[in-house]
């Protein structure tokens, strides 16, 4: 399973998907740079989630707002005094780790070495700690359960003390006259205090949505697990404006319309689940995450939230304008109710990454060979083909290079003229092209290319006319 795990961050990097952030000076903890290739399969998946949200749904439009935000904000939003995790530091090795996740591992060392007893006893304790946000008893826990630093192996620890998860900086040039702003740890903030704005202006009818895609920081304090949690991410966030009472209804249909969406980009289903919230935010009133998979357990990819009209009542209450809607449908002004799907895209994509990489078996009795594909549902596929001249003479590269002019306004192409055709395939399996279209001699005289697809390997004559539509059918939404 590791081997796995260590195998896709290393094809990720290999190809250019996925690199750690100023490499060059090792790195920096928990940030990550998309490659040539990753940024392509990034747009794709932005696009795909962009078109089902904002371009099929009469009622949802799409926003981009800052990342800045007025202060205030995070005030109403409960983020200054709540978005913290509980920390504890370890004196000898100095190292901080959250409190509540040495316990989660320790949990689940008791049920690996088959004290299940044990383990549902601390989990227990564990959520009424959490509860009731008791850090004394967090650390008695610790010590009660002889937990040991992974690094130091000492159980020389601090008290349990809150961190705040948001990055702050200094707006304005000067020192005295500058005020504390942070880098937003989420994009819905942006989409309700542009609430009013959107509603008037797009003359939006509730029940209607506001759809964003943006970057979101977080200071994590654990790291080492790729690009699962990171401390500047991407988040696609829609929040949906419901007619209080009618949430359930909405929350339901949101939670089945996500699975979907997600099942729709070819994962089998038993690879996701939904994992309802134990404990609810206090604002909100029901609560799932679709979880998928991972080699390393189910992990989190999205969340979907009945709010309530928590985020908006707060803004009304900090900024004091009225964060209403009429409506003519009851005849009456009221605060709506929201439902939101918020969903990471940095984990989507590794969802999509650890869903597709195939290491295939293609040994014959003959021979021993394998390949690795990556077997990318078309349409998010970053490169659609590549046009590959059989040999670099006799005027096919330059055959070659009139078909991808055709091709190359309408898709993501590449050219590639160097090695053997095989060891081309091979490159292109590798990161996912699902058509190779060979040009050879037989092109010269009749119009004509082999086109190979990515999974089967199989090949078929077409002629260089039909390309276009044959591409465009497969990879279209
Ligand atoms: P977790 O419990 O895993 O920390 P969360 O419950 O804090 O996640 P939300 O605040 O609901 O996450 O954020 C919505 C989505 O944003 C998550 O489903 C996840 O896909 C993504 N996300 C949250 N934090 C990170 C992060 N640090 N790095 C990458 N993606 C993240």
């Amino acid at each position: 399973i590791d081997d796995f795990f260590k195998n896709i961050v290393s094809h990720a990097k290999e190809y250019g998907f996925v690199f750690p952030s100023s490499e060059i000076y090792d790195g920096l903890s928990a940030v990550y740079d998309y490659g040539q290739l990753g940024a392509e399969l990034k747009n794709n998946l932005k696009t795909y989630w962009w078109k089902s949200m904002v371009q099929l749904n009469e009622n949802i439009v799409g926003i981009d707002a800052a990342i800045f935000m007025h202060p205030n904000t995070w005030k109403a939003s409960g983020h200054v005094d709540g978005f913290s995790d509980p920390m504890i530091d370890n004196k000898d090795s100095k190292k901080r780790y959250r409190a509540d996740q040495l316990i989660e591992e320790k949990i689940d060392r008791y049920e690996k070495d088959g004290k299940s007893d044990k383990a549902a006893e601390l989990q227990e304790a564990l959520d009424a700690a959490l509860n009731a946000d008791d850090l004394a008893q967090l650390k008695a826990l610790i010590e009660e359960h002889n937990i040991v630093c992974p690094v130091s192996g000492t159980k020389n620890w601090t008290d349990v003390r809150q961190f705040n998860l948001m990055f702050a900086t200094q707006m304005g040039a000067m020192a005295d006259g500058a005020e504390q702003v942070y880098l937003r740890p989420e994009t819905a903030q942006g989409i309700f205090v542009n609430f009013l704005n959107v509603q008037k202006t797009g003359r939006m009818k509730i029940p209607f949505g506001i759809a964003q895609i943006g970057k979101a920081f977080r200071n994590e304090v654990i790291a080492r697990q790729f690009i699962i949690r990171m401390r500047e991410f991407e988040q696609m966030e829609m929040q949906f404006f419901v007619r209080p009472g009618t949430e359930m209804e909405w929350y339901q249909k949101w939670k089945e319309t996500r699975l979907k969406w997600h099942l729709a980009l070819g994962a089998d289903s038993e690879k996701y689940r939904y994992h309802d919230h134990a404990k609810l935010a206090h604002y909100a009133n029901a609560a799932v995450d679709i979880e998928y998979d991972f080699p390393f357990g189910f992990k989190e990819v999205e969340g979907i939230h009945s709010r309530t009209d928590f985020d908006l009542s707060q803004h009304q209450k900090f900024s004091g304008k009225k964060m209403q809607y009429f409506d003519p449908e009851v005849n009456q002004n009221y605060v709506p109710y929201v439902i939101e799907t918020s969903i990471g895209l940095d984990r989507l994509f590794l969802t999509i990454f650890a869903n597709s990489l195939v290491n295939e078996d293609l040994s014959t009795e003959a021979k021993q060979d394998s390949r690795v594909v990556l077997k990318f549902h078309p349409a998010i596929a970053p490169v659609k083909a590549a046009v590959l001249p059989l040999t670099k003479k006799d005027g096919l590269p330059d055959k070659a290079r009139e078909i991808l002019a055709t091709l190359k306004m309408d898709f993501n192409t590449q050219y590639d003229e160097k090695d053997a055709i095989g060891k081309r395939y091979r490159r292109q399996d590798a990161i996912g092209t699902p058509y190779c279209i060979t040009v050879d001699y037989q092109t010269l005289e009749d119009d004509t290319v082999t086109i190979r697809h990515r999974d089967s390997m199989e090949q078929e004559r077409v002629a260089i006319a039909d390309l276009q539509r044959l591409i465009q059918d497969n990879v279209s939404w």
